[in-house]
């Protein structure tokens, strides 16, 4: 059986149409270094998409287009690609592995139906997996898992079934076994078939030989084979009618049951092979297709309207009814502008039409329709359910909306983002680039949405936030060699946050008196400190109409918009509950813009009542390090007030798992390489904010004023 590489792809994707039951919509989601763009790279050679096999540490992956990405090894957006392998359309979605960019895995993974998960036959399970995992099974997505690397020395497929059984609490399969390891892994054995499959390495794995099993591992797969039957059987009754007859059920039926039960996400079929010396991507490829769901397993999605705000089912896929697309990726393109990248779940969308957005109210209308096979775009005419595509010429569609008719409106779940919780100040070197900067810095913000830009009121400065140092410094650099922008940039800052530690109460009056109509507004709140991550919640409690209706939600306005600015040293106030006791109001000069002033005035007010403390964001940290730096990455961890959560040494390398305040944290990346001599992985995340100690809120006091 042969298969060759090098078909001319996009010719065949334009001519043939794919029944939706003909298209996977998949993503790679793995640990950095796992081997997640090796193993893209290699789909896309096996499919014909590329020519030539590109090697990541040679920073020429198809999927690895942002200059960034290639010279950090790491893959940042989510570019999409399509390919075709045996008549079926495979959508790849790329997925970042660094958790600087969860953000980007999560919004992905909200458009996916399948995935794969890379792991590394001797890291196994690390970590960070486990958090994307998770995310994966939130959104529940269909997961196969493939084992790669099995060529590396310390290579233990059974070892990392088991982990995966046992870290990922989920019932694996393994439906291939390796035929040797380390540098004498030459095959896989297919469990279902029962053959083995061997590629050959002169022609770079595209020529695939089937034969019989090898007598010496006869035994282990037979005993694999059973225990693959025997969990079919449990959940199956069909399969379990056969197997109890002591009878072997064909291969359809297996496949047909292993389907089944990887679409309700109860099993997970694991696959083995080294990405890198081009064995077992072909297989992989073909489970793609035979147990990963296509858009039409997908039947329901829940949706809003927005007018009544009532939840509305929406049945995917039907051609015929109005258009419900979600915008999951605005990319900045430099020849084509912005491209907005959707994936449509019924109706249709022509190029040239016009679609509504409910969050701007508006409609807008597309320019040209592009589908995206990493380096090449292909002009679409029309694109239906189940379409993954990007359009051109789209103006206020933001990462999270929805596109309808605005005659049916849909609202779908919005994709939902973490806080930024690190700052950087930034201007441009001249002050004729200030216009270019601007531009640059609204392009990347609509592209990310957990990058924010904001002002300081105060002295004028543009700040820059983002999820940690990594985020901004890719942003920095994307600055001065996409947009062309020579920057100056200040040193990363903490965003911290205020809250309150005790009850307290105020009353607020804001008059004025200047000849014709005054103002008047008269409040009087109570504060209540809630738990981290609340966040702020005001309610009325006024009786008798002491104050009219439509001025409740001026005041909530003038308190939400003050919190933001703090009542201490200017960091946003949060965890709070305000009760708007009572007041009362003008029959002439009340209006709404001063019982917003009076609003911000007892938020104020109550501040000098309550007691302040200023909140840190603490990161979760993940290190992955030979068991001889243990007590020295522990002791460093200490000694920037961290505490470590949990030590894992069941892996070759030892696990520890951490909580640091942010602010301890600036350059680890160069203390981490310098103590561990680069054999450490790391990475970070924003976990929770805690009330900082007294005498740092004191040094940021005294450094402030
Ligand atoms: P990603 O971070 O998950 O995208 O991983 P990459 O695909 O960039 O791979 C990380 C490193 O592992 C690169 O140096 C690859 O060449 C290497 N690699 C990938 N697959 C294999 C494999 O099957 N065997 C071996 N030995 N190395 C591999």
């Amino acid at each position: 059986m042969a298969k060759s590489a090098g078909n001319k792809i996009d010719d065949r994707i334009l001519k043939d149409k794919f029944s939706l039951k003909n298209v996977r919509n998949m993503g790679i989601i793995a640990h950095i270094d796992a081997g997640k763009t090796t193993t893209t790279e290699r789909i896309l050679y096996y499919t014909g998409v590329n020519y030539k096999i590109g090697e990541v540490h040679e920073g020429t992956a198809t999927m690895d287009w942002m200059v960034q990405e290639q010279e950090r090894g790491i893959t940042i957006t989510s570019a999409t690609t399509t390919c075709v392998w045996n008549n079926y359309k495979v959508n790849l979605i790329d997925t970042p592995g660094h958790v600087d960019f969860t953000a980007e895995v999560e919004r992905s993974l909200r458009v996916l139906d399948g995935t794969v998960a890379v792991f590394c036959s001797v890291g196994g399970v690390q970590s960070q997996t486990e958090t994307v995992w998770k995310q994966a099974k939130k959104y529940k997505v269909p997961i196969i898992a493939f084992v790669n690397k099995m060529d590396r020395i310390g290579a233990n497929f059974e070892k990392v079934v088991l982990e995966i059984n046992k870290k990922l609490n989920s019932i694996t399969l393994p439906i291939q076994i390796p035929i040797g390891a380390e540098s004498d892994f030459v095959g896989i054995i297919d469990v279902i078939k029962m053959k083995a499959i061997y590629f050959d390495e002169k022609r770079h794995g595209t020529f695939i030989e089937e034969k019989e099993i090898p007598s010496n591992l006869e035994k282990v797969t037979t005993e694999s084979r059973n225990r693959m039957l025997e969990c079919l059987a449990d959940f199956d009754e069909e399969i379990a009618d056969i197997y109890l007859q002591d009878k072997i059920p064909d291969i359809k039926s297996i496949k047909k049951s292993l389907r089944k039960l990887v679409l309700q996400s109860k099993v997970i079929p694991i696959m083995c092979g080294a990405a890198f010396k081009n064995k077992g991507i072909q297989p992989l490829l073909d489970a793609v297709i035979d147990y990963l769901p296509s858009p039409e397993d997908v039947n329901e999605i829940v949706g809003m309207d927005p007018r009544s705000e009532k939840e509305k089912i929406i049945s995917v896929n039907d051609d015929n009814q109005s258009t419900v697309a979600l915008i999951f990726k605005i990319v900045n393109d430099p020849f084509v502008g912005k491209l907005t990248f959707f994936r449509v779940y019924r109706g249709s969308i022509k190029s040239g039409a016009v679609v509504y957005n409910p969050r701007t109210r508006k409609n807008e209308r597309l320019g040209r329709i592009l589908q995206i096979h990493a380096n090449i775009r292909e002009e679409k005419e029309i694109v239906f359910g189940g379409d993954i595509a990007a359009a051109v010429g789209l103006r206020d569609f933001s990462t999270g909306d929805t596109m309808c008719a605005i005659n049916d409106q849909i609202v779908l779940e919005s994709i939902h983002f973490p806080e930024p919780v690190i700052s950087v100040a930034v201007e441009p070197k001249t002050s004729i680039e200030r216009d270019k900067l601007s531009k640059a810095l609204i392009a990347i913000s609509v592209e990310d949405p957990t990058f924010i830009v904001n002002s300081n009121q105060d002295t004028g400065q543009t700040i820059i936030s983002g999820m940690g140092e990594l985020h901004l410094e890719i942003i920095l650099d994307r600055i001065a060699r996409e947009f062309k922008v020579d920057i100056n940039s200040g040193k990363p800052k903490v965003s911290y946050k205020e809250t309150i530690l005790n009850s307290a109460s105020s009353e607020a009056k804001f008059i004025k008196q200047t000849g014709g109509r005054g103002q008047y507004g008269h409040v009087i709140i109570d504060i209540t400190p809630k738990d981290r991550g609340y966040g702020i919640t005001v309610e009325s409690k006024v009786r008798g109409g002491n104050i009219p209706k439509e001025y409740l939600k001026p005041i909530e306005n003038g308190i939400r918009e003050s919190a933001q600015t703090g009542v201490l040293i200017g960091y946003p106030l949060t965890d709070f509950h305000i009760n708007i006791l009572d007041g009362s109001y003008h029959p002439v000069d009340s209006s709404e813009l001063a019982f917003k002033i009076a609003g911000s005035m007892a938020l104020r007010q109550v501040a000098k009542e309550a007691i302040i403390k200023l909140l840190e964001p603490v990161m979760k940290l993940e290190v992955s390090v030979p068991e001889e730096y243990m007590g020295d990455i522990i002791g460093d961890i200490s000694s920037r007030r961290g505490s470590i959560i949990s030590v894992d040494t069941s892996n070759n390398d030892v696990m520890i798992i951490a909580n640091v305040p942010l602010s301890e944290m600036f350059g680890y990346s160069t203390i981490i390489r310098s103590i561990t001599k680069g054999r450490a992985l790391h990475s970070m995340e924003p976990s929770h904010y805690s009330i900082l100690p007294e005498h740092l809120q004191k040094s940021i006091m005294e450094n402030k004023s």
